[in-house]
C-alpha cells in the first residue's frame, strides 16, 4: 500500500470516527452524517491533512456551540430544531461552496480558489457562531438593517456578543492554515476579513430576501413553511429562500469575491 492511499484511509476513517461521534452526540442525523462523511471524503482525498483538521474543526467548534446553553436556546425558541441535529440541506448549505473551491484549487490551479476555499469555509464557522451566541444576547438583538429591535434568533438581527462570536469564528481556520504554510500573514488577514464578511452578508440576506411566514393557525410568525400542521403565509422575503439557501449564497458569493481577488492580488 503507498503511503498516500494509506493517510488518505487514515483520514477518512476519522471522518466516519468524528461523524459517528457527531451522530451519537446528536450533532447530526443519519442525512446529515451520510453527506459529511461524503463532502469529508473529497476534502481528504483532494484536500489531505489541512483540509482534513480544517473540516474537523469546523465541525466541532460548530457542533459544540450548538449544544452551548442549548436548553435555555429553546427556551427562547431560538435553538436549532432536533436537539441541534444538523442534516444533509446544513452540510451542503455550509459546505457545499467549499469543497468546489478546494476541487478547483486542487485541479485548476487558479490562485483565488485557496483564498476562496478557506474564506467559504471560514465564513461558515463564523456565521455558525454568530447565531449560535448571538441568540444568548441579554440584549434584545436589531435587524442588520433599519436597527429594529426584534427577538432573539431572527433571522438577519445582530448583537454585540453575536458579532464577536462570529469574529472569532473568522480567525480559527486562517491561523490554522498560516500553521500548514498555506497562506502567509497578509493573505491570512484577508481570510479573516472575507470571512466576516461572509457572516455579515448571510446577516442581510436573512433580513432582506429570506423567506418569513405567518402560521394562519395560531399567528406565530416562523421561518419554516409550515406550522401547527398546516402550511404558513409568506409575509415577507421570497419563497423557498430559507436559513439554508441563505448559507449557501453568502459562501457562494464570498466564494466568488476571493476568486476575483486572489486574481489580482
Ligand atoms: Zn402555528
Amino acid at each position: 500500500m503507498t503511503e498516500s492511499l494509506l493517510s488518505t484511509l487514515t483520514g477518512i476513517i476519522a471522518i466516519v470516527a468524528v461523524g459517528s461521534a457527531g451522530y451519537m452526540y446528536k450533532s447530526i442525523d443519519e442525512t446529515g452524517l451520510l453527506a459529511g462523511v461524503a463532502v469529508g471524503s473529497v476534502f481528504v482525498t483532494i484536500g489531505g491533512l489541512p483540509a482534513t483538521v480544517m473540516l474537523i474543526t469546523f465541525f466541532l467548534i460548530g457542533s459544540a456551540f450548538t449544544k452551548y446553553k442549548y436548553s435555555l436556546k429553546e427556551e427562547l425558541g431560538a435553538a436549532e430544531l432536533k436537539g441541534g441535529a444538523r442534516n444533509w440541506r446544513n452540510v451542503l448549505a455550509n459546505l457545499f461552496f467549499p469543497m468546489i473551491m478546494l476541487i478547483m484549487f486542487s485541479f485548476c490551479s487558479l490562485p483565488g480558489a485557496k483564498i476562496a476555499f478557506l474564506s467559504s469555509l471560514s465564513g461558515a464557522l463564523s456565521d455558525t457562531l454568530g447565531s449560535e451566541i448571538g441568540v444568548l444576547s441579554q440584549k434584545p438583538p436589531r435587524m442588520i438593517i433599519g436597527f429594529k429591535k426584534v427577538p432573539p434568533g431572527t433571522s438577519g438581527a445582530v448583537s454585540f456578543i453575536g458579532t464577536l462570536a462570529s469574529l472569532l469564528g473568522s480567525i480559527v481556520i486562517p491561523i490554522e492554515a498560516y500553521v500548514f504554510s498555506l497562506i502567509d500573514r497578509s493573505s491570512l488577514l484577508i481570510v479573516v476579513v472575507l470571512s466576516f464578511l461572509c457572516s455579515t452578508l448571510d446577516s442581510v440576506l436573512g433580513a432582506t430576501i429570506q423567506a418569513r411566514y405567518r402560521c394562519e393557525t395560531c399567528g406565530a410568525i416562523t421561518e419554516n413553511l409550515h406550522h401547527c400542521n398546516g402550511r404558513a403565509k409568506l409575509i415577507e422575503g421570497l419563497p423557498f429562500i430559507d436559513n439554508h439557501a441563505v448559507n449557501l449564497i453568502s459562501t457562494g458569493v464570498i466564494s466568488v469575491v476571493a476568486l476575483i481577488l486572489g486574481d489580482v492580488i
